[in-house]
């Protein structure tokens, strides 16, 4: 059986930046195992138990990667999906949800720079957490792979 956490969690870079909050929503729910949320912060949290706090600090590599430059693209305007390319246009690499996001940093007269790195890769991540849920994950939830909430907006 798989577990369901849910946590609320306060995300700050290295400078103590608020960069996310649950604050005001309700906690973020995952099924442990399904690589739902960073790795780090998943290993962190199986060891919590319901109402603990904790401060931890992840690292690059186990938040969302060191930035890889081969990520980086340099494409014709005439291979991208649209024209009037701006800086900040986004585009999926592929057709699955799960496809790397790539972000146009540059234009020029005929190509575009696209990056497809995460915009939190390469930094380390500190998190303000409270663990709030735990719980065996339902059948149907198992099914799905992920955990749905209570008022069932899941996907
Ligand atoms: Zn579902």
């Amino acid at each position: 059986m798989a577990r369901v956490i849910g946590f609320h969690y306060t995300l700050t870079d290295q400078n103590g930046n608020i960069i996310d909050s649950s604050s005001g929503r309700g906690p973020l729910l995952y099924m442990e195992g399904t690589g739902q949320i960073i790795p780090g912060l998943e290993k962190e949290l199986q060891s919590l138990n319901k109402g603990d706090k904790k401060k931890v600090s992840i690292p690059a590599k186990e938040a969302y990667g060191e930035r890889q430059e081969s990520m980086v693209l340099q494409v014709p305007l005439d291979k991208l999906p649209k024209q009037d390319i701006k800086v900040g246009n986004q585009f999926r690499g592929g057709a699955d949800n799960h496809s790397p996001v790539f972000t146009v940093i540059e234009v020029t007269a005929t190509e575009a720079k696209l990056d497809g790195n995460h915009p939190l890769a390469g930094q380390d991540l500190n998190f303000d957490v409270e663990l709030v849920e735990i719980r065996e994950a339902t059948a149907e939830e198992m099914q799905h792979g992920h955990a749905h909430s209570p008022d069932g907006h899941h996907h």
